[in-house]
């Protein structure tokens, strides 16, 4: 173990090692020494396993420590990995150039998964830092650093607090001390969010200092405590990690968690929004809602989207404003196409507008920001004439003229990466700095015509003027003219059969040349700072820019998809739900042009459908088509139906599919359970409830009674609710529970096909399935014959079991007086074939 002592027991560079690795013990410590990373002791042992470095030893006479080290031009890829474990990176770099001595080291960036703002080292996605406070019920607090999209909310109950967390998908979180200091409360939340927890101070008073610092107030909606804490520990470890720097952050905006549709993580893994729920979906086969809908021309489109499918909306004003957006787009192609064609070339400007926020924009980000700006006018002017959502956003757009004239004014068109090495500036732009170049050029004009004017002064014909990095410049003359070589000038060099030389004024030219190089680059260097400074003047009104432009990339691919596959405006209603010819947004694309629409119908007389049919009918297809189309309608889209009316849901629930809790441990039959602990809880009148196969997971008899237990319990709640099953005795429930109606997805069985067969028609018709079929799909799936005829004749037998009304029937008809023992005796033999399945 690698310890300092300040006594002199460790060489001076691994004691700087320590001290600068102690000074921040949550990190990984990245230690220039040349071009190379390295880092020593325990920690290159962790970081070899860690990145897959090789680990070797570093040795003086009498001490040695493992070593582990990393070229820097590699440090990106290797860095990604570190975050992507989990890991937090500080990088100390040398501050100056290697000498003798001991060089002089600082850390000069901190890099943990939600912090990081490096482009290279960032998805398009959003990328969320968390942290949870609480007292008076919970607070959520979530940044953004790379948009500075700063976000809060306050929970009355935990579950409510999880649900909305586990949209975020945050990188990182911080959780107050009253949480991380109660280990149940701990494991609980690890068990749900395998993510990294950081340790931040939560302290309220320096919480308001912070968020006075940052914001220039305290904002009015922090009411509680617990906000405060949340908001204020939030930004200062994120301030930890940014030098300091926390200008992209300007905005707190507090968000109502009610006030939109409830749609917790099962939900939106079940419906697939983001991520496929079946690891074996086709590689490259988008199956995501998100996959579907990616129309967007820009990074800030593509993650607004994504916000959209997140936090879907309740209030019909919202909804209608962006549906009318979509509409006008949709109606006019022309505006449209332009309109992408101008995104298809725009820069991720949210992300731009928040490195000139910090003042970290490099010299090509710069550039890319005015190309990108220069857009605007054009976009704006395409929207000229609309009203509503458009206008507003044509508004927006107005493009910022002052910034681009700016910009273009002082820097050259293709910058290099960095400032400080020259050609940046453009020329006109800094009259010191054009002089600066200017006699620079002067200089560089002389020794150019040296060559010329030396060669008729010694009548040397060959004589040359050269460079090169050790010598600078000097004049060459060939052996054979060694005699000629004018008496001014100094030797610095002999080479086979030529001599190089130098004169005093060529020397002098030289000097001034790197003087005024120098002096011109540095300048550069701060006239490039001082426009980074002017542009960060404008950062309010750039990211305002800059969420009009995602905004509309949206609703222009929105209005695209629409157009393409003939999806319809949904009419917002009161309480019924009416799709006609509805589609499945994905499995519409995946099968072609094969996929079967079918309608739906929801309203108070009808609102509990229990969906029979064999398993491949196409019952979980239908579940998810109602479920994804009031998804579409609450974030302002078109859906995929020839017609179609939608009530404003408070949550969609949904229970699909017997998807294993493998890394939670958890059987099968407990995740569903507590699946539908949460839905009977949550539901309410205006929920929308998809229900698939409950009670998979058990005994039958177990199954269909919690099946059925569950259905009355959610029939009792008045929610919307789709039921598909495969326990065929829930059907009789129908004329038992008010507003339960059967329907049935559209099977055939096939006697021509050898073996027996089903056809498959999707399509959902009124009333029961006229059975469950399970033992024909058991044969299509290659069930071995002789299994699927003993399963058959054991479903005979069963069957005629379950009809013991016949039988007592038959045997209260019986008159016991006139049976002959004979006749008795053949009744039971019946009886005995029917039961046993031989019948
Ligand atoms: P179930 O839930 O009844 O077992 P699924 O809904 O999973 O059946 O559907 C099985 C497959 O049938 C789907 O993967 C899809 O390819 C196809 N399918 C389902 N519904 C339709 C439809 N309406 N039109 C065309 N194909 C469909």
């Amino acid at each position: 173990v690698l310890k300092g002592t300040g006594h002199g027991a460790l060489p001076p560079m691994l004691e700087q090692y320590v001290q600068l690795r102690d000074a921040h013990p949550d990190y990984l410590l990245l230690f220039q020494c040349g071009d190379f990373y390295e880092t020593f002791g325990e920690d290159a042992e962790r970081a070899a396993r860690l990145m897959g470095l090789h680990l070797t030893h570093k040795s003086s006479k009498d001490f040695s420590t493992p070593m582990a080290g990393l070229p820097i031009r590699a440090a990106d890829a290797h860095i990604e990995k570190l975050l992507s474990q989990g890991v937090r990176v500080a990088v100390a770099d040398q501050m100056e150039e290697p000498s003798s001595g001991l060089v002089d080291r600082k850390v000069t960036q901190l890099l943990t998964p939600g912090t990081v703002t490096e482009e290279r080292l960032l998805s398009a996605d959003e990328n969320f830092l968390a942290a949870v406070a609480t007292g008076d019920g919970y607070a959520l607090a979530l940044l953004d650093l790379s948009t500075g999209e700063f976000r809060c909310a306050a929970f009355g109950t935990r579950a409510a607090l999880y649900d909305d967390l586990s949209r975020w998908r945050a990188r990182e979180v911080l959780l107050a001390p009253e949480l991380s200091g109660n280990a149940a409360l701990l494991a609980d939340f690890q068990g749900r969010f395998p993510v990294m927890l950081s340790q931040a101070s939560f302290d309220e008073d320096a919480a308001r200092q912070e968020l006075t610092l940052t914001l220039g107030d305290l904002p009015a909606s922090l009411s509680s405590s617990a906000l405060i804490r949340a908001c204020g520990a939030v930004l200062a470890y994120a301030r930890s990690t940014q030098q300091g720097r926390l200008e992209m952050v300007r905005r707190l905006s507090r968000y109502e968690p009610g006030a939109q549709l409830r749609l917790n993580d099962w939900a939106l893994r079940a419906l697939e929004v983001f991520a496929p729920q079946t690891v074996s979906s086709a590689p490259g086969a988008e199956s995501t809602l998100i996959g579907a809908l990616s129309e967007t021309r820009s990074a800030g489109g593509r993650r607004r989207l994504r916000a959209w499918l997140r936090s879907p909306l309740r209030d019909g004003v919202s909804i209608s404003a962006r549906q009318g957006a979509v509409a006008s787009l949709l109606a006019a192609p022309d505006i449209r196409h332009g309109v992408r064609a101008l995104l298809y070339r725009a820069h991720d400007l949210e992300r731009l507008s928040a490195r000139v926020a910090t003042r970290r924009a490099g010299p090509r980000e710069v550039a890319a920001l005015a190309r990108t700006l220069e857009l605007l006018p054009d976009a704006a002017a395409l929207l000229e004439g609309q009203d509503g959502l458009l206008a507003n956003l044509r508004n927006r757009l107005g493009g910022l003229p002052e910034v681009v004239a700016l910009i273009r004014a002082a820097l050259v068109d293709e910058p290099p990466i960095r400032s400080g090495e020259g050609g940046l500036i453009r020329e006109g732009f800094h009259s010191h700095l054009d002089g600066l170049r200017g006699e620079s050029l002067g200089h560089r004009a002389w020794i150019a015509e040296l060559e010329l004017s030396e060669r008729i002064r010694s009548g040397i014909p060959n004589l040359k003027v050269g460079y090169n990095s050790v010598f600078g410049y000097y004049l060459e003359v060939s052996s054979s003219h060694l005699s000629k070589v004018p008496a001014d000038y100094r030797q610095v060099a002999t080479l086979k059969d030529r001599s190089r030389f130098t004169r005093p004024d060529l020397r002098e030219h030289e000097r001034e040349i790197a003087r005024l190089d120098g002096a011109a680059d540095r300048l550069e260097a701060e006239v490039y700072t001082e426009l980074r400074e002017q542009l960060s003047q404008h950062a309010e009104a750039l990211s305002e820019a800059a969420g009009a432009v995602s905004e509309l990339d949206v609703l222009a691919s929105l209005a695209e998809i629409a157009a393409e596959r003939g999806w319809v405006r949904p009419v917002t209603t009161e309480g019924a739900l009416h799709l006609r010819q509805a589609r499945h947004p994905v499995v519409e694309r995946s099968v072609g042009g094969g996929f079967v629409p079918n309608d739906a119908e929801l309203h108070a007389e009808r609102r509990t459908l229990i969906i029979t049919g064999p398993n491949m009918a196409g019952k979980s297809t239908y579940l998810r088509t109602v479920a994804l189309c009031a998804l579409l309608h609450q974030i302002g889209s078109f859906v995929p139906a020839d017609a179609a009316e939608l009530p404003l849901f408070d949550a969609i629930h949904t229970r699909i599919g017997a998807s294993d809790d493998l890394a939670g441990g958890r059987s099968t039959f407990m995740v569903e359970m507590s699946e539908l602990a949460d839905i009977l809880h949550g539901a309410t009148r205006q929920s929308l409830v998809i229900l698939d196969e409950v009670g998979r997971g058990t005994s039958t008899l177990d199954g269909q009674a919690i099946a059925q237990a569950a259905l009355e319990g959610l029939h009792a709640t008045g929610a919307y609710t789709l039921f598909a099953t495969h326990y065929f005795e829930l059907t009789r429930l129908e004329g038992q529970l008010p507003g339960l109606l059967n329907l049935h997805v559209a099977a055939e069985e096939d006697s021509q096909l050898s073996g027996g067969g089903l056809t498959f028609y999707h399509q959902v018709m009124p009333g029961a399935a006229a059975q469950s079929y399970g033992v024909e799909v058991a044969r299509l799936a290659g069930l071995p014959q002789g299994v699927t005829a003993r399963a058959a004749s054991l479903l005979a037998g069963l069957n005629a079991q379950g009809d013991d009304g016949a039988l007592s029937r038959e045997l209260a008809a019986l008159d016991l007086g006139r049976v002959t023992p004979m006749g008795a005796l053949e009744l039971l033999q019946k009886w005995q074939r029917a039961a046993r399945g031989e019948g």
